[in-house]
């Protein structure tokens, strides 16, 4: 057990200002594998304030430098990908293969592929007799869950360095010992003091003090819809800039003429992979009526596959919540044709794979985010019902549709009120932008659009 004292302010580690610490667990056997400090309002204020002091100097930096910087970071990363893999596993539980191949390997794409846009976005541009100037927001507190752990940090923290921000990141209390890493990786990439800062600590303590300080200029959240809405009502209060990342209901749509065997192979293993801990997974499966006895059928055979393959749930709270979800859709009337709601090991929080049958669209089931491996199997009449289920949340952050051709679920897609949709199997694209319909959020990350949400205008009038 490793207990560390340090967070990461002005360029340097530095001792938290109060006692308190929070415990990392290994969610596979329940081990406390370090301590970490539980940062107060004092914490976050200090790391306010070393960004708001570099931010004059970083924000006056030429782009190319900013570029210069983020290759640097993408570089340290990939020398410490095998340790960001094994922290990934060891405090979130995800198998080591999923922590390289996705935990590791995403946030590396994307510090990359900011370092190419910081180098390449037209920071300045031309129209009537106006110049435009693309000038950094200011200040960003980030405040990160723990399901992407490091993805979700580097997804602000990258366009926000890219833009001419600095930022002070407060991540989950399940997952800080990745962030430390991340931290490492800015210093050895040069990026300079103040510029990035870490603050651990508790949701409503340090999460709460980081929204609330006066000097940070953007708020960026990614997590649940309850603490989102909180942060926005006080960033609103606040007259701040506010981007939320929150959950989704996704639905796989999957209409006749489909190849449906692998629709519902990769169906079943989108909602299972990382044991169902993803905001954008597809836990709702639409299939027409004639093919649904087939597709349940299918779906239970890949998710019993699965069996010992996935990882824990992130700790004992959430494998509670899951497992009470799964008692519900039971008590509800639906059927379990896969999984169900007894743990499946004596230690460590696992969730058996789980599918249910005879799901319909007003179920808690089919409308809540369960956070787990539960994959929902619903029927549809036709189209324009797969339509109204699909839009028959308060959520849309993702999709798929899969057809005999692109152009139908193309068409289908454009119909779906939500804001990313794989067609048939297509894959995850870290350009494209990511983010919320409805109550799954405001604004976009990654890419192009990811940047400019850390951007703002100016207008020059010649
Ligand atoms: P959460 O929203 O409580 O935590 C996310 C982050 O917000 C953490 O860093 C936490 O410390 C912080 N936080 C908590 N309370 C805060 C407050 N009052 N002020 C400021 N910051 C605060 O999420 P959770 O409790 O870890 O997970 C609960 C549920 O949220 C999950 O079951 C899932 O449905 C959802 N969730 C969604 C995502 C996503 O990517 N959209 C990620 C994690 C969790």
């Amino acid at each position: 057990m490793k207990a560390y004292d340090g967070m990461y302010i002005d360029g340097a580690w530095r001792p938290a200002a109060g006692p308190d610490v929070i415990e990392v667990v290994d969610p596979a056997d329940g081990q406390v594998i370090a301590t970490v400090p539980a940062g107060t309002v004092e914490d976050v204020d200090a790391a306010v304030r070393a960004a708001r002091a570099a931010l004059p100097a970083w924000a006056a930096t030429a782009p190319a430098e900013r570029a210069a910087r983020l290759a640097a970071l993408r570089d340290a990363l990939v020398a410490r990908q095998d340790e960001i893999a094994r922290t990934v596993t060891a405090e979130l539980g995800a198998p080591l293969k999923l922590s390289q191949t996705v935990h590791a390997a995403v946030p590396i794409a994307v510090a990359g592929s900011y370092a190419e846009l910081a180098a390449t976005y037209p920071f300045e541009e031309r129209t009537g007799n106006s110049t435009v100037l693309h000038e950094p927001v200011g200040v960003v507190g980030a405040i990160t869950p723990w399901n992407y752990p490091l993805h979700q940090i580097v997804a602000k923290a990258a366009p926000a360095l890219a833009a001419g921000c600095t930022i002070v990141v407060k991540p989950a209390e399940d997952t800080p010992l990745v962030a430390r890493l991340l931290a490492e990786a800015m210093h050895e990439a040069g990026v300079p003091a103040g510029v990035f800062n870490l603050v651990t600590g508790l949701g409503p303590v340090a999460g709460q003090a980081l929204a609330e300080h006066p000097g940070v200029d953007l708020v960026s959240f990614t997590g649940s819809t309850a603490v989102g809405r909180r942060i926005g009502a006080v960033a609103a209060a606040a007259v701040k800039k506010v981007a939320l990342e929150l959950g989704g209901k996704s639905a796989n749509v999957i209409l006749p003429g489909a190849d449906l065997a692998r629709a519902v192979n990769v169906g079943v293993a989108n909602v299972m992979s990382n044991s169902g801990q993803t905001c954008s997974a597809w836990t709702r499966m639409l299939v027409h009526r004639d093919q649904y006895d087939e597709a349940v059928e299918l779906a239970a055979a890949a998710a019993a596959k699965y069996g010992d393959r996935i990882g824990p749930l992130v700790n004992a709270t959430q494998q509670e919540r899951v497992l009470g979800y799964i008692e519900k859709g039971v008590a509800e009337g639906a059927r379990l044709v896969a999984g169900g709601p007894d743990a499946p090991r004596e230690r460590g929080c696992f969730v058996r794979p789980t599918v249910f049958a005879d799901v319909t669209p007003e179920m808690t089931i089919a409308q809540e985010e369960i956070f787990g491996p539960v994959l929902s199997v619903l029927r549809y009449e036709d189209e324009e019902d797969a339509l109204r289920i699909a839009n028959g949340t308060v959520y849309g952050l993702a999709g798929a549709v899969w057809a005999a051709d692109e152009a139908r679920a193309t068409a289908f897609a454009r119909r779906m009120e939500t804001g990313q949709v794989d067609i048939n199997g297509g894959r995850f694209n870290p350009l494209a932008p990511f983010g919320g319909y409805k109550q799954s959020g405001v604004g976009r990350e990654l890419g192009v659009h990811g940047l400019t949400e850390y951007l703002q205008t100016k207008s020059l009038q010649f």
